[in-house]
């Protein structure tokens, strides 16, 4: 039987190329894999899949029965709704310790750096398989993405050395131009309904018993969001209001300022006051130096909804 590999909930492009990279090393091993997708292919995988030629993974979101391997994801709110009745067979991961179980064993490849992709490269280097140059080069630009070109507090050496050697692989003599040029293709906002925006990088946590929201847009330049702000906590509370949210953040990342401004709407302001030390005036406040949501938003986050 084969077994369907693949990320989180509106994927990313570390879900995207870790469903192929991983899928392409199974294969090669002798397991027969699948890479799939759990929602649309936001428009940086667009970019990295058509640059190096890859095929999308199939779009599947019920795998009750299935063989499945996960990717850049072990929380059940990022899960498929029935992956109780799936066999999760193993988990290649870079964030905190969720809260999936199984009832077999598995295998766990779970790794504190920048990048799911960054692990799968160290999986092919212990397996000792070639990576395809296409394949080299989208992984990694999903560790570009991921890591903000190496900026964001999650970065590791070894990203930057399996970055460094995946280029070498793909041809690709400057990395750092081809993350920039990526960037400015993910900042391309123009045209993009809002309740689109506050949804691409998109996830739901439960933070002590409350269901808490954080989306993500990385840009080149915060003024892009210029004159939108109005109707983006328009589109945020409405999206709340329809999940069943307690609270939901929007985080808009300067990635050459080097901070995000948050918007925040719910029921919770001052949970999220306390979390930052901050006013949230007009449910807003800048977080001079803030990138990443799993090491500078949910731990202070998580700490503050779990005080009595
Ligand atoms: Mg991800
Ligand atoms: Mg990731
Ligand atoms: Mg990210």
């Amino acid at each position: 039987m084969a077994t369907y590999i693949f990320g989180h909930t509106t994927p990313d492009s570390d879900s995207i190329i870790g469903a192929i990279a991983l899928s392409y090393l199974r294969n090669r091993l002798g397991y027969e894999s699948i890479p799939s997708r759990q929602g649309e292919i936001n428009p940086e995988s667009r970019f990295i899949l058509e640059r190096f030629g890859l095929e999308e993974p199939i779009l599947k979101s019920s795998y009750s029965g299935e063989d499945v391997y996960l990717i850049d994801f072990m929380e059940r709110s990022q899960a498929p709704a029935d992956i109780d009745e799936a066999n999760i067979i193993g988990i290649v991961d870079h964030h905190k310790l969720g809260d999936l179980t199984t009832s077999a064993p598995l295998d766990m490849w779970v790794r504190a750096v920048g990048c799911s992709n960054t692990v799968v490269k160290q999986m092919f280097d212990i397996f000792n398989i070639d990576i395809p140059e296409g394949l080299a080069g989208a992984m990694a630009c999903a560790i570009l993405s991921d890591t903000v070109i190496f900026k964001s507090p999650t970065s590791t050496k070894e990203d930057t050395k399996a970055c460094r050697e995946l280029a070498e692989i793909a041809g690709i003599e400057d990395v750092r131009a081809l993350g920039f040029e990526m960037f400015r293709v993910k900042s391309d906002i123009s045209g993009t309904p809002k309740r689109e925006l506050v949804l691409r990088d998109f996830k739901d946590f439960n933070m002590a018993g409350s269901k808490v929201a954080i989306g993500q847009l990385e840009v080149v330049d915060l003024s892009l969001f210029d004159n939108m702000r109005d109707e983006l906590f328009e589109v945020m509370e409405q999206i709340r209001v329809e999940g069943g949210r307690d609270t939901l953040i929007l985080m808009l990342t300067d990635i050459i300022q080097e901070g995000t401004e948050i918007l925040v709407v719910g029921d919770s302001l001052d949970r999220v006051r306390e979390a930052f030390g901050i006013d949230l005036r007009d449910g807003r406040e800048w977080l001079k130096g803030v990138m990443s949501r799993k090491k500078q938003i949910i731990p202070p986050l998580e700490k503050s909804f779990n005080d009595v």
